[in-house]
């Protein structure tokens, strides 16, 4: 079909104006004044994780997503403050201007940015993006940190001043005592034991 053709090439073009995106020298200088920590590395850290949010936007205008990062939020409020290159950018990038304090978090949203991440990145079902790991990498203040999976089935293991992303949209059923195998949603991934904790008598159970 010819639209579907279109809208992947668009989706490209698109997701290059992203990768294209020069991060200007006042931009940095006042993430540099909020996070004075921060290095020019992990400044370029910092960057990377925020062209993967703009990758996923611009790949997926209709979806609802979250932002996962309070530095990544940081970078991305500091950007739009170059008013008019950003608002060449967003035309350029997503045809829209998005305004960063537009967005809220929702467990869904959440979820959807960290599929969507992790088809960015390429890194498997169990992994977390850059997009997750990289307030906690750089340790920012009041920042998220993210656990892909903690283990738990049917109850979370919380860990403090940690987000457990594989029961962030709710516990999941719970496992019955003495472990009954069919009583389990094996066959999906969200349930699944794809990395975490080893339940004994279970083996090795997959996710995908
Ligand atoms: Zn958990």
């Amino acid at each position: 079909m010819i639209w579907k053709r279109l809208t992947k090439i668009r989706s490209a073009r698109r997701v290059a104006v992203v990768d294209d995106l020069q991060f200007s020298a006042g931009g940095r200088q006042r993430l540099t004044n909020k996070h004075h920590n921060l290095s020019g590395d992990d400044i370029r850290l910092v960057e990377g994780a925020t062209r993967q949010w703009f990758r996923i936007v611009a790949r997926h205008p209709r979806a609802t997503l979250s932002m996962p990062s309070l530095v990544v939020a940081d970078l991305w409020s500091e950007l739009a403050l170059d008013a008019r290159e950003y608002a060449a950018f967003c035309d350029a990038a997503f045809g829209r201007r998005l305004t960063p304090a537009s967005r809220q978090t929702t467990a869904a949203g959440t979820l959807a940015t960290l599929r969507y991440g992790r088809q960015d990145e390429n890194c498997g079902p169990t992994a977390l993006p850059l997009l997750f790991r990289v307030d906690h990498s750089l340790a920012i203040q009041d920042g998220l940190s993210y656990l892909a999976d903690c283990g738990g089935r049917g109850e979370c293991f919380q860990v403090r001043g940690m987000i457990c992303l594989q029961h962030i949209g709710g516990p999941g059923k719970r496992l019955r005592v003495g472990g009954i195998r069919g009583d389990l949603p094996f066959h999906d991934s969200r349930y699944g034991y794809a990395g975490g904790a080893d339940v004994s008598g279970f083996g090795d159970g997959g996710g995908t």
